[in-house]
């Protein structure tokens, strides 16, 4: 019984100035860039920035290089390609197609846990078939943000083909769950890391307490997984280790449309950053988390996450910390 510490310790050799083995430290992140509409009881927006690969992306920039691999349509606004490059989010593999850009659109009752989703629209997703770029080849950090699982294996073997990436992790909703588990469960055996919210690790475990919830998913093959429970923190689940990172304590949540894509972005970019799996680094990592998801609460689409600096991520975490000893 090990955990991913102890499991793939040769997978991160020691890294100098952020060069791994000659390779430069990057994150490839292939997931969905799209045009939300969204309602909140503070307000509503339309066709506003969004998408997993998105928030992953920008969230995860102010830690390590991100690489992106998506598609969008012919009506998607310059001004968001420019967004992700003002976050040195290399857009060599941003496709754009003939068609429309995904869009995706959702309600928020009072109590902002509970999410309707009013309509998914794949668009140039139906026909997209991702391609890697060749600089974007031997990248040692791959991130499979939500998207068809069917996609996320795809990159997945594609990348592997020539040398399997160090650590590779993946997020996914209910409607995959319901729809494309198989595939799912093909991309698990292969993935490091699984990020799943509360409700659909129930859900794909068919049992409703979380730790057995988590061994089942453990079974199917990543090394660790992490239960996100929205304002209530997140759990992290490996053979041998089991730790649960505190929400953020937020006065008011405006929108919380990206906070796991956002927790997701903190957690791997710390890791891929610190070029280690120690259960001190995945602990840490967990807050870095945290405090990425509850910046994106705090804005409709990328709003407040495109404005923190360093220095407002270090003092989220220092709160964190503050909170936490006893
Ligand atoms: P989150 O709130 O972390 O679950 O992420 C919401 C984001 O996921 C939104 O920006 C959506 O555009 C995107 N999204 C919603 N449904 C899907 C889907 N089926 N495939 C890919 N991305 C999706």
């Amino acid at each position: 019984m090990a955990n991913i510490g102890d499991n793939i310790p040769q997978a991160f050799p020691s890294r100098q100035n952020g060069v791994l083995r000659g390779v430069k430290v990057a994150i490839l992140v292939v997931g969905s860039v799209a045009l939300d509409s969204v309602e909140t009881p503070f307000g509503k927006v339309e066709d506003a920035l969004g998408g997993s690969a998105t928030y992953f992306g920008v969230s995860a920039s102010s830690f390590t290089p991100v690489k992106l691999v998506a598609a969008v349509g012919t009506d998607f606004p310059a001004k968001h390609v420019d967004l992700l490059k003002k976050h040195k989010i290399d857009t060599t593999g941003l496709e754009k197609m003939e068609g429309k850009t995904f869009r995706w659109a959702g309600v928020y009752e009072t109590n902002m846990n509970n999410r309707r989703t009013l309509s998914t629209c794949l668009n140039v997703f139906e026909k997209f078939s991702p391609k890697i770029p060749e600089s974007y080849q031997d990248i040692p950090y791959l991130f499979l943000a939500n998207i068809d699982p069917d996609l996320q294996y795809d990159v997945l073997d594609k990348v592997s083909r020539r040398k399997r990436p160090k650590l590779i992790a993946l997020d996914t909703m209910n409607l995959w769950i319901d729809i494309k588990k198989e595939s799912l469960i093909k991309v698990l055996k292969k993935a490091d890391i699984l990020l799943i919210n509360e409700s659909e690790a129930r859900q794909f475990a068919q049992e409703h307490n979380l730790v057995k919830a988590a061994n089942i998913i453990l079974a199917h093959g990543p090394k660790a997984v992490v239960i996100k429970q929205g304002e209530y923190g997140a759990l992290y689940f490996s053979k041998t280790t089991v730790f649960s990172a505190p929400a953020y304590l937020l006065e008011s949540v405006c929108d919380p449309t990206g906070a796991g894509d956002s927790f997701a972005g903190g957690f791997f970019g710390y890791l891929a950053k610190k070029g280690k799996l120690d259960d001190k680094t995945v602990r840490q990592a967990m807050i870095y988390g945290t405090v990425m998801g509850s910046f994106c609460c705090q804005g409709f689409s990328l709003d407040k996450l495109c404005k923190i600096s360093q220095k407002d991520i270090q003092k989220r975490y220092k709160e964190i910390k503050e909170l936490t000893v006893f």
